[in-house]
């Protein structure tokens, strides 16, 4: 399907109210019914009829079918929070004494469900180096339930060879969960590559505009009726229908933003490239990222997120970057229309939130909607101050 029919029309009944051109919000928790055989018959079919909205909502059910058709899967769930999509993603193809290979330096969060959560009930992981899919293949055990990945991932970009992972897997039986979150479904599609579950954190690009947290797992019928009777239902991680509208919106404009997004964020790391204040350039668009080839064969775009070593001597002189710098808001996160700075350093002394493995010059820029060049004119100041 068209990218501007999923975007503009799918899912949109319009003749159920009153040809409205923007669905209502359906703010409901509750749904009524004429007779008991139409309230029987309704529980009966829970995953797909309105009951109660912590199970099918008219306006949720709008936002499911857009970003399944986006991700080229048979049906999609909707959650309060990617991190909500990513633990039911992983919790419903986990067993005790089972095993999770993943991918190394997943989000945050994502690493500490595995480290500090799961083993609780006797899951145990294996990070692996995704780089080489051979590495992914030796990690395997005979207990192992799921293989998750996440390319590129948000901070340095090691991307996955996915049409190997997901052949390798198949090959084991063991199914696939991809974080989707950096490419978003316009630039890679991860279904095509015979991978089984797309996950996103939907605050990022799918909602865009900053003032949404949710999240959303992608995948075949028999998963999502799955997830939807087990994790879904009785964990009840759900996206309110008010923010679900929210997110409907924001997704008019998806395209337009990530064509944006991409040129924008090309734009300033070709320039960062041969900026005497800055290192190595962190961009799998550019050609000196180290898998530049398999981004070009697996991924059309690359959107606004990367990162690049401050060229300074010293912790001290580094810092007088951050202090410097305008246009840019000191935050985490990314994706929406705001451009975004993040210093790897913002982490450091922080108990549970140390990261050793990023080095203290590593900042990560996030482009928005902005003007580049104005842009820029705010990461010369950075550069001025930090060299003044
Ligand atoms: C932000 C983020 C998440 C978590 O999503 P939330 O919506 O904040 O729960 C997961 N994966 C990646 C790559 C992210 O950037």
């Amino acid at each position: 399907m068209h990218l501007s029919e999923i975007l503009m029309h799918l899912g949109e009944d319009r003749h159920n109210y009153f040809n409205a051109v923007s669905p209502p919000v359906m703010q409901t928790s509750n749904f009524a019914f004429d007779s008991l055989d139409d309230f029987r018959q309704a529980i009966a079919q829970e995953a797909q009829q309105p009951v109660y909205s912590r199970g099918v909502n008219p306006t949720v059910a709008i936002l499911r079918k857009k970003l399944a058709a986006l991700e080229h899967a048979e049906d999609a769930l909707v959650f309060g929070s990617g991190m909500a999509a990513i633990s039911a993603a992983i919790l419903a193809h986990c067993k005790a004494d089972g095993h999770v290979v993943c991918v190394a330096k997943p989000y945050s969060w994502t690493h500490s469900i595995l480290v500090n959560y799961l083993p609780r009930f006797g899951v145990s992981h294996t990070f692996v180096d995704g780089t080489g899919p051979e590495q992914i293949e030796a990690a395997i055990q005979s207990n192992t339930t799921l293989l998750y990945l996440e390319s590129p991932n948000s901070m340095t970009f090691e991307l996955q060879d996915l049409e190997a992972c997901a052949a390798i897997a198949k090959k084991h039986g063991i199914p696939t969960c991809i974080d989707n979150s950096y490419a978003s479904p316009v630039f890679q599609n991860p279904i095509d590559f015979d991978i089984d579950m797309v996950v996103h954190s939907g605050t990022k690009y799918l909602n865009g505009h900053s003032d949404v947290v949710f999240g959303v797992l992608c995948g075949s019928y028999e998963t999502i009726g799955r997830v939807f009777a087990g994790e879904y239902m009785t964990l009840g991680g759900i996206l309110s229908p008010h923010d679900a509208s929210l997110v409907i919106r924001g997704l008019r404009t998806l395209e337009l933003r990530m064509q944006r997004t991409h040129e924008s964020a090309l734009e300033i790391a070709r320039q960062l490239e041969g900026h005497p204040a800055a290192g190595k350039v962190l961009h799998p668009w550019l050609p000196s990222f180290p898998q530049y080839e398999l981004a070009r064969r697996q991924m059309t775009g690359a959107g606004g997120l990367f990162s690049f070593y401050l060229d300074a001597d010293t912790f001290g002189q580094a810092e007088r970057f951050f202090e410097g710098l305008e246009r840019f808001l000191l935050a985490v996160s990314w994706g929406g229309h705001e451009s975004l700075v993040m210093p790897a350093t913002a982490f450091y002394g922080v108990p549970g939130r140390e990261d050793s493995t990023t080095p203290w010059n590593l900042v990560r820029l996030y482009i928005g909607l902005e003007d580049p060049a104005w842009l820029w004119e705010g990461l010369e100041k950075g550069f001025q101050y930090m060299r003044g």
